[in-house]
């Protein structure tokens, strides 16, 4: 699992940038504008602060990748790791960054857009070249950084590893007797020990909020008894970590490790059922029906799983209507769950990567019912 064992580089950002017009040529684009963010990132390597100055990126097809900063972040644009690949163009303030634009744009081409570009450049850029359209990369290109290669598996898997480690110490902790966001406190620190450089999310929810699956960290205060749902991640060294386990404070009753048993199921099975060629909702179905079997399956209550690489949620989604047939190399959650509302809920969660013979998982923590104190 050596980090150095593929090295990230240049060669790596032309050959995504290369793939990314392929892919927009073969959807029928003429090319993709790319604002600071995950998809920057993952095409150059180039991180710059997300501001309203213009910093954008052109690919169209069979052209040389271009790449428009203002003028006093040039000397960081040109450090990025993907910058050899790239043409780079200064723009100083005071002039319009977006009427330079239009001249390498296909003024009635249609392109696609970075999901996370800010509206305010997105206005511009539709005022600038009016008979052009514009849509999101999630509905026009959602599979662009869904495989991922065997660096970008190894990344994950580390930063699994990391959430898995976080998760072992944070249950040696006390529970009982502390708020909520005291322990979300906790696991945000013990991230950061091994190795995340952003916490995304440090979801603590005791007793009845374990039954809301999006509470996230309040000031109530853990009870003997209580169901604790703890659900987690972030980024390591620019790839996602997102674990879920459900842990107990003193012994459980009966019906509790009932439904945690059932959730445990529902995850093992969708696990199983991963291989290349299964449709996505399969996964979803699986998971779905062994709930449905033992009578809950009203209080499972959203989608199955989604998928994670340089962001935490991505496509493709583990969701009835999703036909679209997994491929090794894509990472996903499998976090089937069991919400009795105002009572307690369950929920577990995996990373796990499509290979060629099943599937891998990424997180490789007990998935049983732990007491902690
Ligand atoms: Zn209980
Ligand atoms: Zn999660
Ligand atoms: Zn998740």
């Amino acid at each position: 699992m050596s980090e150095s064992a593929a090295p990230e580089g240049p060669m790596v950002h032309s050959a995504r940038m290369e793939r990314a017009a392929v892919a927009a040529a073969e959807a029928g684009l003429a090319g993709l504008l790319v604002t600071p963010g995950p998809d920057l990132a993952w095409l150059t390597g180039y991180q710059p602060p997300v501001t309203e100055r213009l910093t954008a990126l052109l690919l169209a097809p069979g052209r040389r990748p271009q790449l428009i900063v203002p003028t006093l972040e040039r000397p960081d644009a040109e450090h990025a790791p993907g910058a050899r690949g790239l043409t780079i163009t200064g723009w100083p303030d005071g002039q319009d960054p977006y009427a330079d634009l239009v001249p390498l744009l296909d003024p009635r081409g249609r392109y696609g857009v970075s999901d996370n570009t800010w509206a305010l450049h997105l206005l511009a850029f539709q005022r600038a070249c009016p008979g052009a359209s514009f849509g999101a990369f999630t509905e026009l290109l959602p599979m662009l950084r869904a495989v991922k290669d065997a660096y970008e598996v190894e990344r994950l898997a580390a930063a699994g590893a990391a959430a898995d480690a976080a998760y072992e110490d944070i249950v040696r902790l006390r529970f009982a007797g502390r708020r909520e966001r005291d322990v979300a406190a906790d696991l945000a620190r013990l991230l950061r020990e091994h190795g995340h450089s952003q916490i995304d999310f440090t979801l603590v929810c005791s007793g009845p909020n374990s039954a809301n699956p999006h509470h996230d960290a309040g000031d109530r205060v853990i009870q003997d008894g209580d169901m604790v749902v703890m659900d987690f991640g972030g980024l390591k060294d620019g790839y996602g970590s997102d674990t879920t386990r459900t842990v107990h404070v003193g012994a459980p009753t009966a019906e509790e490790r009932k439904v945690h048993d059932v959730v445990r199921e529902a995850q093992q099975a969708a696990f199983e059922a991963v291989r290349p060629g299964v449709p996505c909702q399969e996964v979803d179905r699986v998971a779905r029906q062994v709930i449905r079997n033992a009578g809950f399956g009203e209080y499972f209550i959203h989608r199955t799983g989604h998928g994670i690489g340089v962001t935490t949620h991505e496509p493709p989604y583990m969701v009835e209507g999703e036909h679209l047939p997994l491929r090794p190399g894509m990472c996903f959650s499998i976090e089937p769950g069991i919400y009795l509302p105002g009572r307690f809920g369950v929920r577990i969660e995996d990373i796990v990567v499509c290979t060629e013979t099943g599937g891998r998982r990424l997180n490789n923590t007990d998935r049983e019912i732990l007491v902690v104190r």
